[in-house]
This record gives structure tokens, sequence and C-alpha cells, in this order.
């Protein structure tokens, strides 16, 4: 091995694996393989690409747990999240099987001929995946990507690349040809950023934080390079007096605990309205303190450490100088652990009201009615999730309307399925994913006219 790292599981610190990064030759090689193979892979019929699909799918499904078990070791996801996980990729491949048969252009009427318009598929496509859903986004990139006829190049996080390596594995063992799909594990300047510079990749699909998602927007300007940017989030959970407080209690925890609060969706503001504030406190604190933090391998776990010790020291840098309100356990000994933390916030200058923490800390607040619950839910840069908790369903419109951001949910703390659109309002993003217009983010709208007259 030329450029070996070791990865380790975040429950024990122990070193699960030796990955080999890719250097930039290396990467360099895999960009013009992918280029080759997109002049193949663009030819297969649509309904043989959607047999590939299906059939990557059906692979994936017969390996869910085992898939499930690498992500437990490399993330330290619970087992049940982690297994979701899995067959999350497994749906999404199923979904987009369906797409290239109806990926169909248009006939547009027009004088003097016949007007008619194709999808072309895009090339190669460079897709760049962050630490803390390893799998889903890679799944929400490539399946899309191969549907629509490209071939993909895709760059884990640096820290997680086990599931995706045997992703790929997986994608040649269901005859997806070879080169396809390429699984490059690297540093993100070296491997991720070549996607940005170079010229045969034609569009990149990142997920992460701001400071990396600017650098590659400003890179992609420089070729005019398609790019979809999927960053971070601060989403509120807004709970109105007329919600069914309890309901809505018990699920707040997991809305922003779940994945140990590494969660671009996590609902880490939670706005509560005054006159249901200490009710809805008194639901809360027992349902924080019985998130069960232990081994993400015993299937009882419903959060798991961080991903890293400079992880876990950000974290409490936000709870250090806050207002603790009461906090939930976490184990002692080796492992970057975290008790889920709330924060009473009466001042909503604090830097943990603002920043994304990206950790089990919560920061709850009043609010007096409709205006200011969108006032404050607004009160940020990102514009990513929430929900919204009423009973009153002109209520629930008129805010859903209002809180500028792409992926709302009532009476529900949910916010993604492969069938909807995700994506974000503001800083966290532009484009979309997902949803049944996701291939036309991955093609080129070709418009052709044939004359009809002598
Ligand atoms: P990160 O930006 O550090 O890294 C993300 C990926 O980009 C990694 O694969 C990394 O190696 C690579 N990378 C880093 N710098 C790069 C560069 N200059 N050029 C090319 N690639 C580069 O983010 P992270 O810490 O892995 O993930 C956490 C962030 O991701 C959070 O901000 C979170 O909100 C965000 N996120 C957003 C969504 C969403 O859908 N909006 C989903 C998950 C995570």
């Amino acid at each position: 091995m030329t450029n070996p790292l070791a990865i380790i599981n975040p429950a024990t610190e122990s070193p699960v694996a030796t990955v080999e990064m890719f250097t930039l030759e290396q990467t360099n090689e895999a960009i013009a393989r992918s280029s080759q193979a997109a002049l193949q892979w663009r030819g297969v019929a649509p309904a043989d690409r959607a047999r590939l699909l299906r059939r990557f799918s059906e692979v994936v499904d017969s390996h869910v747990e085992e898939l499930a078990r690498l992500e437990v070791a490399n993330s330290g996801h619970t087992i049940g999240n982690a297994r979701w996980e899995a067959g999350n990729v497994r749906d999404v491949l199923a979904f987009y099987a369906g797409a290239p048969e109806r990926h169909s252009g248009r006939q547009i009427p027009v004088a003097g001929g016949v007007d008619v318009t194709f999808y072309e598929p895009l090339g190669v496509v460079g897709i760049i995946v962050p630490w803390n859903f390893p799998m889903p986004i890679a799944g929400w990139g490539l399946a899309p990507a191969l549907a629509a006829g490209n071939t993909v190049v895709l760059k884990p996080a640096t820290l997680t690349p086990l599931t995706a390596i045997r992703l790929g594995e997986l994608a040649l063992e269901a005859g997806i040809p070879e080169n396809v799909l390429q699984v490059l594990p690297g540093d993100g300047g070296t491997v991720g950023y070549r996607f940005v510079t170079h010229e045969t990749v034609r569009k990149v699909c990142f997920t992460g934080s701001n400071d990396a998602g600017r650098k590659i927007m400003a890179g992609c300007a420089e070729q005019v390079k398609r790019v979809t940017l999927e960053l971070g989030g601060k989403s509120a959970n807004i709970i109105f007096a007329d919600a069914d407080l309890e309901r809505a209690a018990a699920s707040a925890p997991y809305a922003v605990f779940d994945n140990a609060g590494q969660d671009c969706c996590a609902r880490s503001r939670i706005l509560v309205q005054d006159s249901a504030y200490d009710r809805f406190m008194e639901f809360f604190e027992p349902a924080v303190k019985a998130v069960r933090v232990m081994d993400p391998a015993d299937q009882a776990s419903e959060m798991g450490p961080l991903i890293t010790a400079a992880q876990r020291d950000h974290v409490a840098s936000y709870v250090d100088e806050a207002n603790v309100a009461f906090r939930g356990s976490a184990p002692e000994g080796p492992g970057y652990w975290f008790a889920p933390t709330v924060l009473e916030t009466p001042d909503r200058t604090c830097r943990a009201f603002h920043d994304e923490i990206f950790g089990p800390v919560v920061s709850v607040v009043r609010f007096s009615d409709e205006a200011e619950a969108l006032e404050i839910a607004n009160d940020t840069p990102y514009g990513l999730s929430g929900s919204i908790w009423t009973r009153d369903v002109g209520r629930a419109l008129r805010v859903a309307r209002g809180v500028d951001t792409g992926a709302l949910s009532v009476n529900s703390n949910s916010s993604v399925r492969y069938s909807t659109p995700f994506g974000g309002f503001k800083q966290s993003g532009i484009g979309r994913e997902l949803g049944p217009d996701a291939l036309v983010g991955f093609s080129e709208e070709k418009n052709v006219f044939i004359a009809t007259e002598e």
C-alpha cells in the first residue's frame, strides 16, 4: 500500500481496517477510466440499465446486515439506524431503476417542422460524501446519476469509507460494468477537489460543510461546471400550545439526538409557545433522559458516540459556555461519547443557538405568537429542514409556507423520503436531490428541430 489510513471505531477507539487513499495520479486515472466507460454506459438500452440497477438493489438487499455491521464499526451508528441506511440504498436503487424507461423528452408544437427534446447524460459525475451518513448520501447521488446514463466517481469521507467501498464491489457483483461506478477513498483536497478541477467531470454533487461547499462552488464556476450543494442546517422544531404536547415532546429527542446529532436535518432549536413551555419541558425532560446512549452494536441502542475526539471537543465547547437545563447519560471509558444535552436559551444571541453544532445539543426557546415563531425560525443563514406541531391545519400551512427551508414536516419529525425532493434554502445548499425529478439534474436537455417543409 502506498498511502494507507487506519479507520477507527468511534465507540471503542480501536482500529477496524486500513484503507489505501487514492493519490492525485490514481484519481486522474480513475476519471479517465470513468470517461471511457461513459461511452458504453450511455448506449446501454434503458430497459437494460433498469434491469442492472434492479439487480444492484437486490444484491444490496442480500447484504443489508453486512453493510449495517460495517457502518456500526466504522461510524458508530446504532445497528437499527445502520440497517435502515443500508435498506435506504436498496430502496433508492429500486426507485431509480424505474427511471431510465420513463426519462422522456417532449414534443413541442412549432411552425415548419417537428421539435423534440432529449435528455442526454452529462458524462462523468463526481460525488463527494460526508462522514455523517456514508451510505444514504452515496445512494442519493449515485442511483439517479447512473439511471440517467452517467458514470460515477465517488469519494467517501476520509473517516468513513468502508461501506462505500463495499457498495462499489456489490455493484460489480450485480453486473454493473467495470468503471461505471468507482469508489475513490481519499483526502478531500486531493481526490474530492480533483473532481472540481478535472475538465472531464461534468458535475459535482457535494454534501458536507459550508466552508468546503463554498470552495467547491467557486472551483466549479471556473469551468461553469454543474454543482449541487447539500450543506449545513440549524433547523427549528416549532411547537404551538394547541399541539399534542406529549407526542411532540416524546419525539423531539430523536429529532435532534438521532445519529448523535450529526445530522444536517437535526432540529437543534426547539421553539415552544409561551403558554405551553412549562408543560412541554415536563414531558421533554424524561424523554431526553430515557434516550439509550450505549454500544451502537446493541439492538437496544438509540444513540452511539460522536465520530472523533475532535468532534467531541467541538461539541463540548458549546456546552461549557451555555445554560444547561438537563442532560441524558452516556457511557464512560473508551469511545467519543457525549450525553444528550438541553440548553435553555432565553438569550438568542448565544453561539449555541446559531451555529450548527453537529452533536447532541439542543437549545429550547420561547415564542409568543406565529409571527415571532417565524422570525426566530428564519433567523439563521441555513434553511434545510424543520417541524411544526399544531392541531390547527390553517396555521400548519401558513407556518410551513413561512419557514424558509426545503423540507418541512407537520406533526412529525421526518426529513427525507426518496420519492420526494430534498435540499436546502439559503446557505443550506443549491439544487435538489431525490424525488421524481432527480434525473433532470443529471441530464442536459437537448432541443432538436426537424424541418418538414419542402
Ligand atoms: P466536510 O465538508 O469536511 O467533508 C465532506 C466531504 O468533502 C468529505 O468527503 C471531505 O473529504 C470532502 N472535502 C473536504 N474538503 C474538500 C475540498 N476542498 N474539495 C473537495 N472535497 C472536499 O464535511 P463533513 O464534516 O464530512 O460533514 C459534515 C457537514 O456535512 C455538516 O455541515 C453537515 O450539515 C453537512 N451535511 C449536509 C447534508 C445535507 O443534505 N444538506 C447532509 C449531511 C451532512
